[in-house]
């Protein structure tokens, strides 16, 4: 079905950029800092933020305009709970680990409003709450799983809706039920970064765009990274680069892969249709492989809906055509309904689905936040930054994950999502919907 588009739409440029001001004024590149943070985005700022509280001299460098990674682009979803359950993190990387990511679950959402809090940062934060919405019977099953350890292992809280309650949540009969994080919340990632790069400014920290490291070489006594920009020296190194890591970082490279993950934001639509789309006007991400997310616009006027449209790039009318279809699938009453907005950006996806922080010949990183990093971005970045500078506050449970390659991944562009789409988008996409939703509509 062709799909309509407002007069003024951008294609590819996202929703949330309406409110970007022109770029701030770029700082000079420093000759040299204590710790240089590589890449501008949440990671990288709540790094900048925490080494700065430790009475260290930061620099921050990105290869663009800071922001404009996935920091920018995202669903603006606000919240944390480990991506594995229990048993697979128990398999994974041992009891201890599985035990302290699940604490770790709470602690990193109670850090990041914390955060939020005391720099007093402006960014729609609404207490929404999201919900995982079950595509099958065996995924609500799952669900009730997960709830039971979440309560025996963290003090996250959740509550289950059973399929006959659902319509307080969603006008639609596809689900099977759903599980709700009520701590959970929405908010505008752009004023969101805002907020979070005023702050860094705020403590005199420069940030130097359109400075991408090129070259790092290892001293005795530090490093020196090679910038179009020029050379910094620095002692330490914390590299913020998640989905967008290339060269000449190849080890971390061939830890984390660029997976595109694709937005459409309608026309603003009647007051009246949103609140009978969407009652619970929470955040909703669903469990099925094609990982449909969507919500509300923070002024409540919108439908911002988005998924894996594809594996790999594809141009930006495709994803939103394909968007657009699974969205009328949930809600059939926006057949009609024209797009303002279609975006894109990369997640950075490690092979064990979880994030890690870590040290590889002298340089520290946070990075493979997997789709999900509103809180662990900056709470990992923190660490990252506490465990560069030797401060006990650096322990994390992340350092404990394995950051595993793949021989199919030997860096640069990831080549195996070309097979992987196909598959997603054939098998297992058919699979999904035969197995256990009887009843769907
Ligand atoms: C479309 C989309 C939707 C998402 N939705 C959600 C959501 O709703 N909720 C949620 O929790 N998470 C979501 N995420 C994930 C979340 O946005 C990311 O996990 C988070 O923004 C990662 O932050 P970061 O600072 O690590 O990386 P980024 O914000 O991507 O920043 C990395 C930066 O590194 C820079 N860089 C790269 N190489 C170099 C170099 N050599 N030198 C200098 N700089 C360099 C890049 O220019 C970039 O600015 C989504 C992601 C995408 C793409």
């Amino acid at each position: 079905m062709a799909i309509g588009w407002i007069k003024d739409a951008r294609p590819g440029t996202p929703y949330w950029w309406e409110v970007l001001g022109e770029p701030a004024p770029e700082d000079p590149l420093p000759a040299q800092c204590d710790l240089l943070v590589i890449g501008a985005g949440y990671t990288g700022l709540s790094a900048a933020i925490a080494a700065h509280d430790c009475g260290a001299q930061v620099a921050v460098v990105d290869a663009g305009i800071p922001g404009r990674g996935a920091s920018t682009r995202n669903g603006g979803m606000f919240g944390a709970h480990p991506r594995l359950g229990w048993e697979e993190l128990r398999g994974r990387f041992g009891a201890d680990t599985a035990d302290r990511i699940f604490a770790e679950a709470h602690t990193a959402l109670g850090f990041v409003r914390a955060l939020i809090a005391d720099e007093a940062i402006d960014c729609d934060l609404q207490p929404t709450g999201r919900i995982q919405l079950a595509w099958s019977a065996a995924h609500f099953a799952g669900q009730k799983r997960l709830a039971e350890t979440l309560r025996a292992k963290s003090a996250v809280d959740v509550q289950l809706v059973e399929r006959a309650a659902l319509s307080i949540e969603i006008a639609t009969e596809q689900y099977f039920g759903g599980i709700v994080f009520p701590e959970h919340c929405g908010l505008h990632p752009a004023k969101y970064h805002a907020g979070l790069l005023a702050a860094v400014r705020r403590r005199g920290i420069p940030v130097t765009g359109n400075a991408g490291v090129q070259m790092l070489e290892r001293h005795a006594t530090g490093h020196s990274a090679t910038t179009p920009k020029g050379q910094i020296k620095a002692d330490k190194i914390v590299l913020a680069t998640n989905g967008y890591t290339t060269k000449p970082f190849h080890w971390q490279a061939r830890r984390v892969f660029a997976l595109p993950s694709y937005l459409i934001a309608t026309e603003a639509l009647p007051a009246d249709l949103i609140d009978a789309l969407a009652p619970g006007r929470r955040m909703m991400v669903e469990t099925r492989a094609r990982h449909s997310y969507f919500r509300i616009s923070p002024d409540g006027t919108r439908v911002l809906f988005g998924g894996r449209a594809a594996m790999v790039g594809v141009d930006m009318k495709t994803a939103a055509a394909r968007l657009h279809a699974t969205m009328c699938e949930i809600w059939p009453a926006l057949k009609q309904t024209r797009l303002s907005h279609v975006w894109s950006g990369n997640t950075g996806y490690s092979f064990t689905h979880m994030p890690h922080v870590g040290c590889h010949d002298g340089v520290h990183y946070a990075m493979g936040f997997s789709g999900s990093g509103t809180v662990m971005a900056p709470y990992l970045g923190a660490k990252v930054a506490w465990q560069a500078l030797g401060d006990p506050r650096g322990a994390t449970a992340y350092s404990d994950t394995a950051f595993t390659t793949h021989w199919l991944h030997p860096g640069g562009r990831p080549h195996f999502l070309q097979a992987a789409n196909l598959w997603y988008r054939s098998y297992v996409d058919w699979s999904e919907n035969r197995q256990g939703r009887k009843g769907a509509r």
